[in-house]
Parts: structure tokens; sequence; C-alpha cells
């Protein structure tokens, strides 16, 4: 078994891709067993897709690095890497793209939600990401991979590209191999404290939206006090959440951090208003942040620690790619040399 999903460093980190994501890749790390691997990775290559500061993508990629660790990715038995660092992902997309259809990319919703109304001015890196996505995984034979909703249809191309190039170049031999999506079961989708129908997103503009791993304790109680809510108390059962999109938001938050189901915390608190409801959760917060948090700030600050730990990570990455880089360059009949 071998697990490979990857992150962009685009903003920080935020409580959503914590309990929707990375939650889950360290329980993956933690309960697998001899012999499987997990590779993760920042997706830095993907993030020049969309207009960006370098500066900015710069530092995001190496705290992204600390906050990752900081959440539990342990860079001694998992693979974790940025994406620059090992070029055969940029080689494995160009020879991918001669297997590619256009017709297969011009389906992918999320160049059509990225791009617009201006879709003659997005970047041809925009509409060709679900290749480097496909290079992503391919080039490690990953076997499983961990993906949001919104990733399924590219995970599908992956496997579309994977096939079509073993039809038509593997004589025979399976140079690739068809990764699985793996939805987890217990990922918490968590929604935006200032709209309970839109998801907490690093690009929304509002930072009172959403709970970073970098805010500070004063800043959670602030967010959570402030957190939009509607004047009635909660709830004791479950039913009594419909329609009420902020309160579930911030019941289901609290469930997910403390273990417990939906229906304990409102047998707790049902009946409570958001006056005693939001300290509880601000102190629960700040309880499962705590621990995070203070690692983060410490590593965020060691330059040398991080560019170790990605430089690890980036050669045993490439130890595992080449063989299958190479592969594909002899498939398709390229001469390189003896
Ligand atoms: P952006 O706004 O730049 O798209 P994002 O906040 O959506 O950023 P991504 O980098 O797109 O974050 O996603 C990283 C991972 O976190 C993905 O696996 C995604 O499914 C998950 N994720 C993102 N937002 C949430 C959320 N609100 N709840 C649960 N999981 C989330
Ligand atoms: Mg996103």
């Amino acid at each position: 078994m071998r697990v490979v999903s990857g992150i962009q460093p685009t903003g920080s980190l935020h409580l959503g891709n914590y309990l929707g994501a990375i939650r889950n890749w360290v329980a993956m790390q933690d309960s697998l067993e001899e012999g499987a691997e997990c590779l993760f990775f920042l997706a830095d290559l993907h993030a020049i897709s969309m207009p960006h500061n370098p500066a900015e993508l710069h530092a995001a990629t190496l705290e992204m690095t600390a906050a990752l660790v900081a959440c539990g990715i342990d860079p001694a038995r998992s693979i974790l890497f940025n994406q620059a660092q090992v070029p055969a992902h940029s080689e494995l997309q160009w020879l991918l793209n001669g297997t590619a259809r256009m017709g297969w990319l011009n389906r992918m919703t999320q160049f059509k939600d990225k791009s617009g109304k201006n879709r003659e001015g997005a970047s041809v890196a925009l509409f060709t990401y679900p290749v480097l996505q496909a290079a992503d995984v391919l080039l490690y034979q990953a076997t499983h991979v961990p993906v949001g909703e919104d990733q399924k249809q590219h995970l599908e191309l992956a496997r579309d590209v994977a096939q079509k190039f073993n039809n038509d170049f593997g004589n025979g031999e399976e140079i690739f191999t068809l990764p699985e999506p793996i939805i987890p079961p217990g990922a918490a989708r968590i929604m935006s404290l200032r709209d309970g129908t839109k998801k907490m997103s690093k690009s929304d503009p509002s930072d009172m939206s959403r709970i970073n791993l970098s805010d500070d304790i004063e800043t959670i109680s602030k967010k959570v006090k402030k957190a939009k809510t509607d004047p009635e108390p909660l709830p004791s059962e479950e039913a009594g959440l419909e329609d009420r999109a902020e309160a579930r938001n911030l019941v289901t938050i609290f469930a997910t951090l403390s273990g417990k189901s939906v229906p304990d915390v409102l047998a707790e608190y049902g009946g409570q208003g958001f006056g005693q409801f939001k300290p509880a959760l601000a102190d629960l917060m700040v309880e499962s942040l705590r621990p995070i948090v203070t690692k983060f700030v410490e590593l965020k600050q060691d330059r040398e620690a991080l560019d170790a730990i990605l430089a690890r990570g980036a050669l045993k990455a490439r130890e595992i790619g080449v063989p299958t880089l190479d592969a594909a360059y002899n498939a398709l009949g390229l001469v390189r040399g003896r």
C-alpha cells in the first residue's frame, strides 16, 4: 500500500484543513502496516497556476511544512517534501501530456470554476493542472489517494491517463498502477464562521471566517465569540439543527474536536444559549490546538530544520519515483543514453 496526497501552500492552514484532511493523513500514517508508505507533499508547482506572489509562495511553503509536522506528520515515518525539489513531477507531466486528451481536460469543473469568465486569460498551467496531479500520484505507483469530494474528478482523470498509457505503450506491462480514491469516513466538512453555507477556506477574504493554526489564544476566543449564530438556544436533538447552518457548524466542530457524536454534544448543551456554548467551544479549541500551535511556532522559526526535512523527503521521493519515470521514457521510445 502506498498513500500519496498533497496540499497547496497558499495561505496558512486552518481548522477545516486540519479536521477535514491533515488529521486523516496523520491517522493513516499512524495505522500503516509494515512495508506500507505515506508520501505527503506541498504542491508548490500547482500554486503557480494562479496569479501569485513569489515571496509569499516561498514563505508559505516553509510555513506549511512546519504546520504539517506540528499537526503530527512525522518526517521520520512519512515522506514529506515539496514538488519543486523532485523534478520527476514536471518531467512525468510532460510525458503524460502526450496521453491526456483535450476533451478530458475540457470536462474538468475546477478549471471552469477557477478560470471563471476569464477563460482566455487563464494560465495554461491551470488547464493542465490535472495532468500534473496525475503525474504526482502515478510517479510513485500510489495505490491509495485521500481526496476531498472536490478532487474526485481529477483522480478519475489520473486513472484514465494511466490506463491509456499502459494500453498504448505498456507492451503488455503495467507501467502505472491505477490509484484508488479514499474518501475518509470521519472527515468533517467545516464551514465558515461568518456564513454557515460556505466552507471554511484559505482564500476567503475575511480572516474572521476561519480559525488559522497560527492564531493565538485571544484571537481564537475573539473569532468564536464573534462567529455568526442565530438567537435561539441549542436544540436537544439533531433534527433541531436543520436550517440552522451556523449552529450546526459550531456543534460539528465541537463534536469533532471532542471525539463525541453530535447527539451527545446536544444532550449536554441542548437548551443552552450561545452565550454558554461559545466559551466552552473556544476553550475546547484552544485546548485541542495548543500543542499544535506551540510546536508550529517553534518549528517555523527553524529554517535549517525545515530545509533538512524537505531535502530528506525529496531524496526519498526521488528514489521511489525515478524507476517509474525511466520506465515511462523507455516506453515512449525516448533515447537517454545507457
Ligand atoms: P483554497 O481556498 O485555496 O482552495 P482550501 O481552504 O480549500 O484553500 P485546499 O488546499 O484546497 O484548502 O485543501 C486542502 C485539503 O483540505 C483538501 O483535502 C480539502 O478537501 C480540505 N479542506 C479544505 N477546506 C475544508 C473544510 N472547510 N472542511 C474540511 N476539509 C477541508
Ligand atoms: Mg480548496
